[in-house]
């Protein structure tokens, strides 16, 4: 896998170069499958495991990005997205020389599924708050609340891994999914504890949730200015509320800031690789 710095403008692309550099642009109407990751397809070309790279591009600021890997499903790594924000950083970051475009909620919208909720409200800046109810005895209920602004999500959100139950295992594997899952990508979860401890944060979980939320918002297309409400939610309500946010123009206005500082698009300084995976 190679990140390659893109034009203003571009947004983030997919490519395969196994298929001849298909591209897939990470857009909501191009999300294909929603269920333990969110995958992306076009013209039958499919990109699994999409929400931890947009997360780090999201949480970092990057705008415009090329994703070459050679495989339908991006690298699991350590679970997280801090070794893609460490990919990054080591190359650095540009500023371009255009306005980034805002995606500014003027109102707010619902979505709730039996016990599920999820909203996007009015406001000034990007937050999210999140809580979880997962019966296990190391989790229960979590909540964490991140203001996605002056590195809050390099601190607080980035390392967070993905969590599954090993009795989970198997069937994932099945499904085509977890093909490079092991111990070292992911908190295992037994029946009482974990397999592989410790933890990097006791609320490891609920910060994991907001990562992937954070990473499936990017299908957006844009950044958003708006505060994110979740509860027991996952990848197949983060994804329909992208799409009905996109659906109802009504929603929302397109802005540039004026803050100079803050405001034009940036992108990865060079390119930067990531090494052989599963
Ligand atoms: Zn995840």
């Amino acid at each position: 896998m190679r990140i390659l710095p893109a034009a203003a403008g571009t947004g983030i692309i997919f490519r395969r170069t196994d298929l001849d550099g298909f591209e897939i642009e990470a857009v909501s109407r191009n999300v294909a499958r929603v269920s333990y990751a969110t995958s992306l397809m076009k013209k039958g070309v499919l990109i699994s495991t999409t929400e931890h790279v947009l997360s780090a591009f999201i949480g970092m600021g990057i705008d415009n990005a090329i994703v070459e890997l050679d495989n339908l499903e991006l690298p699991i790594l350590d679970g997280s997205a801090r070794p893609f924000v460490e990919m990054i950083q080591k190359v650095g970051i540009r500023k371009q020389r255009r306005r980034r475009k805002y995606l500014r909620m003027l109102r707010e919208l619902e979505l709730r599924e039996g016990n599920k909720f999820i909203g996007v409200y009015p406001a000034d800046a990007y937050s999210v708050s999140y809580a979880i109810d997962f019966p296990h005895p190391l989790i229960g209920k979590e909540t964490f609340e991140v203001a996605l602004s002056n590195g809050s999500y390099l601190r607080h959100i980035a390392a967070a891994r993905t969590f599954g139950a090993r009795e989970d295992e198997q069937k994932m594997r099945n499904m085509g999914l977890i093909r490079g899952a092991s111990s070292e990508n992911c908190i295992v979860l037994t029946r009482d504890g974990i397999e592989n401890g410790p933890l990097r944060f006791a609320d490891e979980f609920v910060r994991h949730k907001v990562l992937d939320l954070v990473g499936d918002l990017a299908l957006l297309g844009k950044q958003i200015l708006g505060k994110v409400v979740a509860d027991r939610a996952g990848h197949a309500m983060h994804t329909a509320l992208v799409s009905r946010i996109l659906r109802d123009k009504t929603l929302w206005e397109e802005v540039t800031l004026s803050a100079e500082e803050e405001s034009d698009e940036r992108v990865p300084s060079m390119q930067a690789a990531a090494g052989s995976f599963a």
